[in-house]
């Protein structure tokens, strides 16, 4: 059974309410933390445990701490990013939902080793039933005297707030949070500055992901050399990863970063195996954005050795053959599932979401989706594979923040591992789908056997 650092207290009844929520041990880090430690002790513990970014990047907790610009006299800011919106990723809404002072608490912590005495939680305008229970937590904290003026009589000082977004994926993207936050339109930023040197209105700010800093909590607690005993290589601690797709058991786990893909997808703990007897075909280990990978590169890194969940596995033999652990968004599909619809589905989001900004991501997700539109719908032709494939690279790299590149990646892996498919749509379009719009899997082999 794995340990669950997370979401240990998750299915305790009534774990929303403060009191439940300490006679469990919640909240116990704070003592210890503004009592016994210093900021820099805090910050030190997080560089020890080898803590990487939950919402995608993956890039050092600790390290990103570091950076924050402390020379100046202007207030520093901490936002969690809470605008989780990747299709396929809802590890941070559930996380929130059960947990919601398990996240304060990281907040707490946090903001206390940054130096934030204003901290915000930025949520995606969706989870308003969310946004109601961190409200009403956080009036319980205020109540308990974990936040507002002398937090335990420590002297530090924090007010925290919910903030909603209205709906808009772009707000994900720190630069672009920030200015959503700071009541402008959620454009991305041009980097340099970073925000830890000039972020919400112009001041020292951290952007953190609900996981990331929930797993401060457990860290504090414990220690970081405890922390970085769990896990493999330079993936440390615990992973919360949202499951979905044609998979016996959807739903959030917590997984020890490094079990193998295929105990994560076959074994009862987890996702419990295929559904209706169907073979697995392709899987999205990352959420929508990164490269979805067929079943022949899932189980097996190049030298032969299991892929595991961990940021260096997933990612092993780059986007030829290899993806990205990502958001933990993992989707799988199932041998009858259409790879060319998928990927039109996905690029019809990036195109609804990309913010205008940059002439490659504005124009190139337009084209990404009319051309996986009319490959789907038997319109294509053997031109338009390729004229897809150059229109991704063309964004690829060549934009202000990362939705360019993440709306490219899904289709140059669609084609790189599926082409069969996009060319079966082009010459046989009558033929690809029965009745009910699934991939008839026996009509590829036999293409596949023939070109
Ligand atoms: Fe906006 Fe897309 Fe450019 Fe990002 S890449 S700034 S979403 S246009």
């Amino acid at each position: 059974m794995a340990r669950k650092l997370l979401l240990e207290l998750a299915d305790i009844p009534q774990i929303q309410n403060i009191d439940t929520y300490i006679s469990h041990g919640g909240y116990r880090s704070l003592e210890k933390a503004l009592k016994k430690m210093t900021p820099d002790e805090i910050t030190e513990e997080v560089k020890k445990s080898g803590l990487r970014g939950r919402g995608g990047a993956g890039f050092s907790t600790g390290l990103k701490w570091s950076f924050l610009d402390k020379s100046t006299d202007k207030p520093r800011y901490l936002l969690c990013n809470a605008d989780e919106s990747e299709p396929g990723t809802f590890k941070d809404r559930y996380l929130m939902e059960k947990l919601p002072h398990l996240l304060i608490e990281g907040m707490i912590l946090s903001s206390y080793a940054l130096g934030s005495n204003t901290s915000y939680i930025y949520i995606r305008g969706e989870y308003m039933f969310v946004l109601r229970k961190l409200e009403k937590a956080i009036q319980e904290a205020y109540s308990k005297g974990f936040l507002g003026k002398n937090i335990l009589n420590s002297g530090f000082d924090l007010d925290l707030y919910v903030h909603p977004g209205a709906g808009a994926y772009i707000c994900g993207e720190e630069t672009a949070l920030i200015e959503s936050l700071e009541g402008k339109r959620g454009n991305p930023r041009i980097k340099p500055p970073f925000p830890a040197v000039s972020g919400l209105w112009g001041c020292p700010t951290i952007v953190n992901n609900v996981e990331s800093i929930a797993a401060v909590v457990p860290i504090i607690n414990d220690g970081g050399d405890e922390y970085a005993k769990i896990g493999l290589g330079k993936s440390t601690g615990t992973k919360l990863i949202s499951a979905s797709g044609n998979i016996q058991k959807p739903g959030v786990y917590e997984i020890d970063m490094g079990i193998t893909v295929e105990e994560f997808i076959y074994s009862d703990e987890y996702c419990g195996g295929m559904k209706d007897g169907l073979e697995l075909k392709a899987c999205v280990p990352g959420g929508s954005s990164v490269p979805i990978l067929p079943r022949h590169l899932l189980f097996r890194e190049s030298n032969g050795d299991s892929r595991r969940m961990t940021y260096e596995s997933l990612s092993e033999g780059g986007f030829t053959s290899g993806s990205m652990l990502g958001s933990g968004g993992f989707i799988v599909y199932d041998e009858k599932q259409c790879i060319v619809r998928n990927t039109w589905n996905f690029a019809r989001f990036y195109h609804h979401e990309s913010c205008g900004q940059c002439s490659p991501c504005r124009e190139g997700t337009g084209w990404m989706e009319r051309i996986l539109h009319n490959i789907e719908n038997g319109r294509g032709t053997e031109d338009d594979i390729q004229l897809l494939w150059q229109v991704q690279k063309n964004i690829e790299g060549n934009t202000i923040c990362p939705l360019g590149d993440a709306a490219a990646w899904p289709v140059a892996a669609a084609i790189r591992h599926f082409r069969h498919e996009f060319e079966y749509h082009v010459k046989y379009p009558e033929r690809v789908f029965d009745a009910d719009h699934t991939y008839q899997p026996e009509i590829q082999q036999t293409y596949s056997l023939t070109t």
